[in-house]
Order: structure tokens, then C-alpha cells, then sequence
């Protein structure tokens, strides 16, 4: 097959343009394109009123040698690189212990599928319910005030970005393609095809609910096996090895093998960790709002006379201003016609974070609006844990804010701007379940970072026009944004201190979303898979 890459095509094209240009380019007649493929597809929005597609394509033609001779002076053109998944290690038959994965999450997902696939049969441990239960409890706190500490928006199967947008892209720097092989297995599971394409493909929280049942259901038929309600409350180290994990009914498991991949808000699981002297460091992460625009006002700054197209579909938006006291605010987990959801985990705290289906059709766009805090600014020099109790004084805080009922505080763009507090609300009706209570957010962020954000929305309304909307909705907080600390790990994806025990994903610090802790959870899979060969040899 032979790669062309950047082939441009108005919006409107009729599909057989691709073949025609793709033909065009490669100096052949569209006869001889045997087939074509669209590897990927982005859109160029920086001029609005000429919108175009952009593909990279492989295309299967006659001759294919002499054609890329023929073209080896164009450097968007040549032959397709491999982007299939092999994998690297089989089960031995005479396989003693399975490895044990704690979460089931991305990373836990892949982690466990992988090691499925390559016929490890492993034990999933996850503290949660099955997702269907989950979704319940789940909706109990956004419709009744009622949350269940072990299974909601952060904790259950699927892990935190099952009520999600499902964005799936990731910056992680990928040789491999092993975000391919995510996409491919999604794809399996009911992923709509796009996603293989897309250059921002979305799944929309509906499809993933049956999408990680039908992953569970084939790492079971491959003879792993998945335990709910199975919180792991202790670590068995002996010598500097993992020996095994306890559950909090006391069940002891023995294991040689573990991946913990256990998410950003398993506070009490780092701190086990953390006495039971597994090695981990404080890092940086941000802290924030949301804030709430109509979508059509996004649609309009970002294509102009295209706005509402539907095949751009609703538009998003990544922004980053470097504040004058020299932080970064940056926007966070878009969700073009979304809705900010109650993501706490904890009892008496207020959390924000945003979700979509995947039609995107509701009426206000979401983004966080965060601030970098380093481990300085909470206190993590010394400290792995600082940053999380600097997260739960902010959402604790947050909770008092909102009246005390799991009500999110809120204030007007137009208000947080002249800093008073808001009484009512204006054009734009905020999406968070159960509901948001106006006030003044002054004090639900460090100064530094209200100050930063300050700073930073008028800065944003000359990128993205409106976006200082006096009636747009800031809600709080963002806390949960990424893991604040890292249990670190060597070449070897073990941790620096305990054999055996295989940190993974956004909670070990080593992911920040659902794609990139899906690769994190299959480079794990894989390094257990050889590490347990070796141990045989
Ligand atoms: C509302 C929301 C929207 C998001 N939207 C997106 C998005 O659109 N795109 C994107 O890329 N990312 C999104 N994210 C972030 C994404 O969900 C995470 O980056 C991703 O889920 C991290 O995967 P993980 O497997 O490392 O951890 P998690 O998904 O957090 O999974 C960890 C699992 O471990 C379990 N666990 C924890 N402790 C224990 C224990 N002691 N014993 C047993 N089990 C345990 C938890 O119950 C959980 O199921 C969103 C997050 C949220 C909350």
C-alpha cells in the first residue's frame, strides 16, 4: 500500500474526488486505485469562509514499486507503515500464577485484555460495580443528592471515562501504533469505525457502557476473570517483592504480578501504598473551574459561515494563556454540546468535570478552565500525599460553596470578572445535576489562580469571540484533572522498589486520558507477560 499524505478536499466534495485527487497525485489514472482507505482525516479551520478536509490515504495499486519510484521525490508520498499490533509474548502451558490487575479503568481494561489475548488469564480486581449497576448509583447523585463512595463517576467498571465525551486522542508520543490497536479493539467492541480515522474521534458515554461489557465479556471467554466490589485494601511485600493483595473483606490473594492501575481518586488505596513504603513522589496537575458557553457561540468563532454544518459537527476549542504571575491556565476536557457533570468520589465535596453524548447535541459547550499548581504550592516537597489533601480542602470548600447539597457553586463570567457574587442567572442555564448555587468564587481557588483565570478569559474572548460572555457559567471545582503524585517506575514498568508490582495508567501518573491509558495498560500487559517468561526460563 502507499501513504499519500495531506490530500485537501473542499467540505462539500462528492466521495469519488478522494480516488480522483489521490490519482492525480500519484500521476496514474483512477483506474488503477484498486482500493483507498482513509487513514485519517482533520479539518484546516484556520480560514473559515474556505473550511477544508485534509486526508492521509493508502491506496493499493498496480505496480506499486514503480509508481512510489515514480513519486519518491514528494515527500508526502510513500509506502504505508505497518500499524498493526504483534504481540510479544505467548503464555507458557505450564503458567503457575495469573498476574492480578487492580482497576478496571483504560489502563486496567488493556491491561487485562492484553494479557487475555496473550493467554495469561488474569484476575481483575475492581473496587466498583458492574457498569450497569454503576450507571445507577451514578444518576442517584445526580438526580437525588445521594452519593455511593465506591461506585460512581470515578469508581466501577470502565473506570472515570465512562460518563464521558469519549474523546480519544492523546499527544503520547507513540512508535508503535499502539493507540491503533486501542482504537481496533474499541472499534470491536462497537466504537463506531470513524474512530479510525477521525483526527478527534469521540464516542459518547452511551456506546461506552456496552462497549466495556463486551470487553469484559471477552477477556472472561479468554479465561481471565473479573471480581466487582473486590476493593484491594492491602499489599503483601516480602524481600522487596509483591506476595500477593488483600481485599477489604480479608481475603488474601497471593500474586506475583501486580498492575495497579487505579486511577486518579483512589486516595485511600496511595495512602496503603504509601505506608506500606511503595515509592511515589508529589507531582503537578491543575486545579480550576468549568465554565459554559452556548454552543452555537463556539460554532460561530470557530467556522464562521460553516457553523452547523453537520459534517464539521458541534466545534471545540483548546486554549492556553500564560498568566503575568506565571502560571498557565489552559482549557480542559472539552465537551462540545455536553453537560458538566457532579464528579466527586468522596462524601461533602463538590468535583466538576464534563461529558457528551455522542450525537454532541445539547445546548451549552464545556471546558475546564485550569491552573498548573506544582507540588511548592501544596506543600508535596516531601510529601507525596500533600496533593491530595490540597485537593480535598478545595472540594470540601466547594461543597460549603454550593449550599451544602452536592449543588455546585456557580457565578456568572460577567461577575467573576468585577468580582462580585451572582444572584441570578442569564442567558445560559447551566448543565450541572442537581444544580448550581450562585455565589461568589473568589475563594474557591488559591489567589494565584483566580488571578490567573482572571487574566486568562479575556484573553481567551480574542481567540474565540464571546467566550468572556458576561452570562457565561463558571461552576466549580476542577480538581481531578490529572493524578497529583507518581508512583514511579523504572525501565522495566515495575516500581522503583517493590518487584512485581506494575504501576499504570493516570493514577500512577503515567496517562492522562482514556487513550493514553489504554497504551500505558497494554506496554504494562506486556512487560508482566515477559517478565513472567523470563521467570520460567
Ligand atoms: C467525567 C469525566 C470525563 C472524562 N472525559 C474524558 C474524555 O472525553 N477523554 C479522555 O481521554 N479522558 C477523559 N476523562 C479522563 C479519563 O477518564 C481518565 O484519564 C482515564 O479513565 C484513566 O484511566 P485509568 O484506567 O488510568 O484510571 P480510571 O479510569 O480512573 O480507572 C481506575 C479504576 O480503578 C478502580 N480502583 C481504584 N482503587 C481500587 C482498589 N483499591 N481496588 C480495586 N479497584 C480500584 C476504580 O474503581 C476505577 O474503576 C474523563 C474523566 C472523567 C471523570
Amino acid at each position: 500500500m502507499i501513504r499519500i499524505n495531506e490530500l485537501r478536499l473542499p467540505l462539500d466534495h462528492p466521495p469519488e474526488a478522494l480516488t480522483t485527487a489521490a490519482a492525480h497525485r500519484l500521476g496514474i489514472a483512477a483506474t488503477d486505485i484498486r482500493r483507498l482507505t482513509v487513514f485519517k482525516r482533520s479539518h484546516d479551520a484556520r480560514k473559515k469562509n474556505a473550511l477544508m478536509f485534509i486526508y492521509n490515504v493508502d491506496v493499493d495499486v498496480d505496480d506499486e514499486r514503480r509508481v512510489l519510484e515514480k513519486c519518491s521525490g514528494d515527500p508526502k508520498i510513500g509506502p504505508s507503515p505497518d500499524v498493526s499490533y504483534h504481540f510479544v509474548a505467548r503464555a507458557p502451558a505450564n503458567l503457575q500464577t495469573r498476574p492480578v490487575v487492580v482497576g478496571f479503568g483504560p489502563a486496567g481494561i488493556f491491561a487485562a485484555l492484553l494479557l487475555a489475548q496473550m493467554g495469561y488469564r488474569p484476575l481483575v480486581l475492581e473496587r466498583g460495580k458492574a457498569v450497569r449497576e454503576r450507571t445507577k448509583d451514578t444518576w442517584k447523585l445526580w438526580r437525588e443528592n445521594r452519593l455511593d463512595p465506591e461506585s460512581n463517576v470515578q469508581f466501577g467498571e470502565g473506570g472515570a471515562g465512562t460518563f464521558s465525551d469519549g474523546k480519544l486522542y492523546s499527544q503520547v508520543k507513540d512508535p508503535r501504533f499502539l493507540g491503533r490497536k486501542v482504537l481496533t479493539e474499541f472499534v470491536k467492541a462497537g466504537a463506531p469505525e470513524e474512530i479510525l480515522y477521525l483526527a478527534h474521534p469521540h464516542i459518547g458515554t452511551f456506546r461506552l457502557v456496552s462497549m466495556v461489557e463486551r470487553m469484559r465479556a471477552e477477556i472472561i471467554a479468554l479465561g481471565g476473570e473479573i471480581r466487582f466490589q473486590s476493593r484491594v485494601t492491602g499489599l503483601q511485600i516480602e524481600e522487596g517483592r509483591v506476595r500477593g493483595v488483600t481485599l477489604a473483606d480479608g481475603e488474601r490473594i497471593a500474586a506475583e504480578h501486580v498492575v495497579l492501575a487505579l486511577g486518579h481518586s483512589a486516595r485511600d488505596t496511595f495512602a496503603m501504598l504509601h505506608a506500606a513504603g511503595v515509592f511515589m513522589e508529589a507531582k503537578a496537575f491543575a486545579v480550576g473551574f468549568r465554565i459554559e458557553h452556548p454552543q452555537t457561540l463556539i460554532d460561530k468563532a470557530r467556522h464562521g459561515p460553516n457553523a452547523g454544518n453537520p459534517l464539521l459537527g458541534a466545534a471545540d476549542y483548546k486554549l492556553v494563556h500564560h498568566a503575568s504571575n506565571g502560571r498557565a491556565v489552559y482549557s480542559f476536557c472539552m465537551c462540545p454540546g455536553g453537560q458538566v457533570v457532579a464528579a466527586t468520589s468522596e462524601p461533602n465535596c463538590v468535583v466538576t468535570n464534563g461529558m457528551s453524548q455522542y450525537s454532541r447535541a445539547e445546548r451549552n459547550a464545556n471546558a475546564g478552565l485550569v491552573v498548573n499548581v506544582t507540588p511548592e504550592d501544596f506543600g508535596g516537597t516531601g510529601n507525596p500525599l500533600a496533593g491530595i489533601d490540597f485537593q480535598r480542602r478545595l472540594e470540601a470548600h466547594a461543597f460549603e460553596l454550593g449550599g451544602g447539597t452536592y449543588e455546585a457553586p456557580g457565578q456568572l463570567v460577567g461577575d467573576f470578572l468585577a468580582g462580585r457574587a451572582s444572584t441570578r442567572l442569564g442567558s445560559v442555564t447551566p448543565s450541572y445535576q442537581p444544580g448550581v448555587h450562585l455565589t461568589d468564587l473568589a475563594t474557591a481557588l488559591p489567589d494565584f489562580a483566580i488571578a490567573a483565570i482572571r487574566e486568562a478569559i479575556p484573553a481567551f474572548d480574542r481567540q474565540i469571540r464571546g467566550f468572556a460572555l458576561p452570562d457565561a457559567v463558571l461552576t466549580g471545582v476542577e480538581t481531578r484533572t490529572s493524578s497529583p503524585l507518581r508512583i514511579t517506575r523504572g525501565n522495566d514498568l515495575q516500581s522503583l522498589n517493590v518487584r512485581g508490582l506494575y504501576p499504570a495508567g493516570e493514577g500512577a501518573g503515567y496517562a492522562g486520558g482514556i487513550l493514553s491509558a489504554g497504551i500505558d495498560g497494554i506496554r504494562v500487559a506486556e512487560a508482566v507477560a515477559q517478565q513472567i517468561n523470563a521467570s520460567l526460563d
